[in-house]
């Protein structure tokens, strides 16, 4: 139903083909993969990650043949562009500001990037969306969901959903953090939708590099075929199911996440020197501050690290929820500057 979006050579690749892949038992003599049978490091990891997919399965109601799992996101959608995208030729859609990843990825493999701005609420400009994919064609579109770095959910992905011709890529890097409902239980009805997701953020595993896929069997069996064999360390793969087993650790920290967004939130509505809190679904908040540079630097000086998200929407910091005493230091300082003599 999708062959006529994949490049050619992918469809006709042979791929390669481990031991392990092909012998499914556990406890054999393993003397197929040139190991030093010695260590506790020292055999290769799972090429499929059925123990992280099986509880990921459980977890979020997708069977495992739908689940892809990346070295991080990053590698999801990387491998969505080698899959579509014929370099030199064909195109992707996103819309800005965004996270820059989708540029980068599309940069790298010589693919041409359609950009629709984000409208002035940083909503999807859907009618502008449809005319130039009508137009121009573009294989594959991201859509962030809740967007980095402006924070917001996008309301209207269902039009695009029903009325793009190519793979419809959604981001929910922040998902965890929003009250809206995630879109995976569409995946059984859009066989050309792909649901990225990641232990970066809400799960606490940005080290570790875990992302995930999720998406019909047709584009799941497409990842595996190209992915590299071992994508995923075996450290990495038990971190990820520790962390899934570990519900406890995470909905407290999700909820002390939550809490002091609120107060971030709450803190920064008191500073003359804030134009603008945008509303956030994430776990960051977009803030407009004239001269956002300049206060940028002087937090750098204080070894207050924030984004400076200026060159993508005029004079704004994309500050991170930390912990309570980080968020406390963050917002010390910015009372101290409302009151230094370079601002008044
Ligand atoms: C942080 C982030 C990711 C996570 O990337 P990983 O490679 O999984 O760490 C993905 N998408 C967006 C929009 C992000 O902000």
């Amino acid at each position: 139903m999708i062959n006529h979006l994949v490049r050619k050579n992918i469809l006709n690749l042979k791929p390669y083909s481990s031991a392990r892949d092909e012998f499914k038992g556990t406890r054999a003599v393993f003397l197929d993969a040139n190991e030093n049978p010695y260590g506790n490091l020292n055999r290769y990891p799972d090429p499929q990650q059925l123990e992280l997919k099986q509880k990921l399965s459980q977890l979020k109601a997708v069977p495992a043949g739908q689940i892809f799992i990346g070295n991080g996101s990053d590698e999801v959608i990387d491998l969505a562009l080698r899959i579509f995208c014929e370099p030199g030729k064909d195109k992707i859609m996103i819309c800005p500001p965004t996270y820059g990843m989708y540029e980068v990825a599309a940069d790298i493999h010589n693919v041409a990037v359609v950009k629709v701005p984000l409208t002035g609420d940083f909503q999807l400009n859907v009618p502008e969306i449809l005319l130039q994919s009508e137009r121009l064609n573009p294989k594959i579109i991201f859509i962030c969901s809740p967007n980095n770095p402006t924070g917001n959910s996008l309301y209207d992905i269902e039009p695009v959903l029903q009325n793009f011709k190519g793979i419809v890529v959604i981001d929910e890097a922040y998902i965890d953090f929003s009250k809206r409902t995630s879109y995976l239980g569409r995946i059984k009805e859009y066989p050309r939708l792909i649901i990225s997701q990641t232990f970066s953020k809400a799960r606490g595993l940005a080290g570790a590099r875990i992302g995930i896929a999720f998406s019909s069997e047709e584009i799941i069996r497409l990842y595996n075929r190209i992915k590299p064999p071992y994508n995923v360390s075996a450290l990495n793969q038990k971190a990820a199911v520790k962390a899934l087993d570990n519900r406890q650790d995470y909905e407290q920290q999700l909820s002390d996440i939550l809490a002091q967004r609120d107060w971030l939130l709450k803190e920064l509505g008191q500073l003359d020197l804030v134009q603008q809190i945008y509303p956030s679904d994430a776990n960051f908040i977009l803030i407009s501050i004239p001269n956002a540079t300049h206060i940028y630097q002087n937090l750098v000086d204080k070894k207050i690290i924030v984004r400076n998200r200026s060159a993508v929407v005029d004079n704004t910091l994309r500050i991170t929820v930390g912990t309570p005493q980080e968020n406390e230091t963050l917002i010390n300082e910015l009372k101290n500057y409302e009151k230094s003599p370079v601002y008044r």
